[in-house]
């Protein structure tokens, strides 16, 4: 049997996010998608059914998977406050936690250049290690969130 050829990143990467940089929130065009669970816990935070909250702070992608409102004057997320601080951060999507390990972002050295690029908390000199199994873990319920749905009352 052929043996798995490890991924670039099992002896771990280095990384520790920047308090108040909220880079990830702020790009134009940024998508994040929603697991169920997502829409269920942001939903109950904000008092409302999940239907009522999808159809007041989400929009569809173009494929009509829901996803997260951006801001009309400048593609930054929704929930993103002035002061670079997430206004739902107790109960933020996966996408937003596993963030930057998408597998988009992991897949290739030019994406993974791009996502160093953004993230200054891939360029710190004192960076924690991030082991393998936490790299997985993140990686995992991203590809879960960006399945996501498209119709809340019918589970599958
Ligand atoms: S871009 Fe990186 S350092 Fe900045 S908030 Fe997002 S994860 Fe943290």
């Amino acid at each position: 049997m052929r043996r798995e050829k490890s991924p670039w990143y099992s002896e771990g990467v280095p990384f520790s996010c920047v308090p108040d940089c909220g880079k990830c929130c702020d790009q134009p065009g940024g998508v994040v998608f929603l697991a169920r669970h997502d829409a269920e816990k942001i939903a109950a935070h904000k008092g409302m059914d999940v239907q009522s909250w999808l159809d007041l702070d989400c929009r569809r992608s173009a494929d009509g998977r829901w996803v997260i409102q951006s801001n009309p004057h400048d593609g930054s997320c929704i929930y993103l406050e002035d002061d670079k601080s997430c206004s739902i951060y107790e109960v933020k999507p996966d996408q937003c936690s596993a963030f930057p390990w998408w597998n988009e972002n992991m897949r290739s050295s030019r994406e993974w250049r791009k996502t160093v690029q953004l993230c200054p908390g891939l360029r710190q000199s004192d960076a924690d290690i991030i082991s393998l199994p936490v790299i997985q873990s993140h990686l995992k319920a991203d590809a879960v969130a960006e399945k996501g749905f498209r119709v809340w009352n019918r589970d599958v």
